[in-house]
């Protein structure tokens, strides 16, 4: 009977539909008229199927008297049953009057059963919603007489652990979603979904839901990460600790401090390895609370260090990152016959003689700036002063001062970029003509005259040429360059970032750049090496390599390289350590990352109670 109906589910186009007619199959049966024609229906359309209800013959479906079936609905069967039910449509609300089935109950305090009530009064739960009605339980609690001769407390409410909190006015199981939502996305966002899924409460509600959550009960933890976390970037931070095994947060701790980590590592004397940043202040602290455990420098922190001495490093070597930049121009052409395509213009740098001479006034000025920066950080130094007080004294943040400690004379002002300055204005308006067929640099230079340019024929005509290049090397003129054939080279900071990454995930520009800048100096070429063998040594965790390492870059001559090598002797065992074992601190970023997300979803106004709840219990 029912294969007509099957065999609409094949035609294209009714598919989709197979959930509703899934259940029209079990209630109806279609007629055998329409089972025989099936062309009589369009395709494409649902069909008016044509059909009458038939009493269920199939044994599945019986109908149940109706308090046994909305019995199954009830939070615990065993300790409550079904008395009555209302629903009251205008309210969209369905009402089931429960009582307590338990005849003998246990005193809070004293745990001694008794079956002797005291009294009754109505306690009414919302619990979750079925389709548009909200359901409330409506309850008559007893109270109990305690008959032990010695306990305190005479008269008690009984409890229902598995269907309510004690004063609660929703099910357990409500709670738990609606503090999943609060836990997911907070107050605000986590109660406009929950109003969404008919769960409507407010997110002062869910705010104290997250709050009163119990915290999950931490496993002795014996491998442990810390790190710190920004409560505001640069001014006041926090310590996360992570379980490095089940990747749980363990706990947030509102400071960065030496005793705060060691006041908690107190607490867990199951802790073996800790695995930290390079900061002297978390070294001090783990060596006070857990004493015996292995300390591990995370090696992200040991590559992100190498990376910082090689920036400081490239900071004063302008002049051959500029010369790398046209030889690896030079070599992309020969490797792949491209011409290098001219920068392409941007409206917002428009450019005068007067703005020029503005624009170099303010870099003097901000050159003028880093330099006493630079003298006042050294000063302070060598006086004696911690960094964070340098860092807070001057408003900088502590990396900046760092950064600034690692270099050996005061920045270089930036040189101003002046190639192709004059024209700038005007080469959106010659690449159009260009693009128009008009090729002729003589007429060009004679229409940008009427614009308002005022320079040589000659520049115009350059600029020509290589657009004429460009294009006949298959390069559309605005394409952008690759920042390794500027002009001005790439920054310090970018090379710095490829010579740390390893060789295989470099792009085909960046390697060779690499290739030029080390051909062409000796001195660099050395520094590259002895970083790429520290590479080596991270990445295949050979610890036992790292004294010979630090040995041959001491003996380099490179200063920050030095200078790097002398830092890891200072913490030799940590680093050891984090060159040997495979712990390292990769789950405790991804925590801070987290955490970042959770601080701004609470505008950041979330307190450290908060961020640790919503932190420690993912949903
Ligand atoms: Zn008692």
């Amino acid at each position: 009977m029912t294969s007509g109906l099957f065999r609409a589910f094949g035609e294209p186009g009714l598919r989709g539909t197979s959930g509703i007619y899934a259940r029209a199959e079990l209630l109806y049966t279609i007629l055998p008229t329409y089972d025989e024609n099936p062309h009589r229906r369009p395709v494409g359309h649902v069909p008016r199927v044509a059909c009458r209800v038939l009493p269920q013959e199939d044994a599945t479906f019986v109908l149940p008297p109706i308090l046994t079936f909305l019995d199954h609905f009830i939070p615990d069967r065993m300790s409550l049953s079904l008395q009555g039910w209302h629903l009251h449509e205008t309210a969209a609300q369905l009402t089931l009057q429960v009582t307590a089935t338990r005849t003998r109950v246990r005193c809070p305090l004293c745990q001694t059963p008794t079956a002797r009530v005291h009294s009754r009064y109505p306690r009414t739960l919302a619990d979750l919603p079925w389709g548009p009605y909200t359901v409330r339980l409506q309850l008559r609690v007893r109270k109990f007489f305690c008959d032990h001769p010695t306990c305190a407390r005479r008269i008690f409410t009984e409890r229902l652990p598995t269907v309510a909190a004690p004063w609660a006015r929703r099910t357990l199981r409500l709670a738990q979603r609606l503090l999943a939502c609060g836990l997911a996305l907070g107050g605000e966002a986590g109660a406009r979904l929950g109003g969404r899924l008919e769960l409507r409460t407010s997110p002062d509600t869910l705010l104290r839901l997250v709050q009163e959550a119990p915290r999950p009960a931490a496993a002795a933890p014996q491998v442990l990460g810390v790190d710190e976390w920004a409560w505001r970037r640069g001014q006041r931070y926090g310590t996360i600790l992570v379980n490095l095994e089940d990747h749980q947060v363990l706990d947030l701790l509102p400071e960065r401090s030496a005793d705060t980590v060691a006041q908690w590592l107190a607490q867990y004397p199951t802790v073996t390895i800790v695995c930290r940043d390079r900061s002297a202040l978390y070294a001090d602290g783990i060596r006070r609370g857990a004493p015996h455990a292995v300390q591990v420098v995370d090696r992200f922190h040991l590559v992100k260090n190498l990376r910082e001495a090689i920036e400081a490093l490239l900071h004063d070597q302008r002049p051959a990152l500029q010369a790398a930049a046209a030889s690896t121009a030079q070599a992309l052409t020969q490797v792949a016959g491209l011409v290098v395509a001219p920068p392409m213009y941007r409206g917002r740098h428009r450019c005068s003689q007067a703005g020029q001479q503005r624009q170099e006034a303010a870099q003097q000025h901000r050159h003028a700036a880093w330099v006493a920066t630079y003298e006042a950080i050294h000063t302070l130094h060598a006086q004696g002063t911690p960094v964070t007080t340098i860092a807070a004294q001057l408003g900088i943040s502590r990396p900046t001062v760092y950064a600034y400690l690692r270099r050996t004379r005061p920045p270089s002002p930036r040189s101003p970029q002046r190639s192709g300055q004059v024209l700038r204005p005007y080469m959106a308006y010659l690449i159009q003509r260009w693009r128009e067929g008009c090729t002729d640099s003589m007429q060009l230079w004679r229409e940008t005259q009427a614009l308002g340019y005022a320079h040589s024929a000659r520049t115009v005509s350059r600029f020509i040429t290589r657009l004429r290049q460009a294009s006949a090397a298959g390069w559309a003129p605005e394409t952008q360059t690759s920042p390794y054939t500027r002009p001005q080279g790439p920054s310090a900071r970018a090379v710095s970032f490829t010579w740390v990454c390893p060789e295989a995930k470099r792009a085909q520009d960046a390697q060779l750049y690499v290739d030029q800048l080390t051909q062409a100096d000796p001195a660099i070429a050395q520094a590259y090496t002895l970083s790429q063998a520290f590479l080596a040594l991270v990445r295949e965790r050979r610890g036992d390599a790292l004294a010979a390492w630090m040995a041959e870059a001491s003996a380099s001559g490179i200063a920050t390289l030095a200078r790097f090598a002398q830092g890891l002797q200072e913490d030799l065992a940590a680093m050891q350590a984090g060159l040997t074992l495979p712990w390292s601190n990769g789950v405790v970023e991804g925590h801070v990352n987290r955490l970042k997300l959770l601080k701004r979803q609470g505008y950041g106004r979330a307190g450290v109670g908060l961020l640790r709840q919503r932190v420690m219990q993912a949903v």
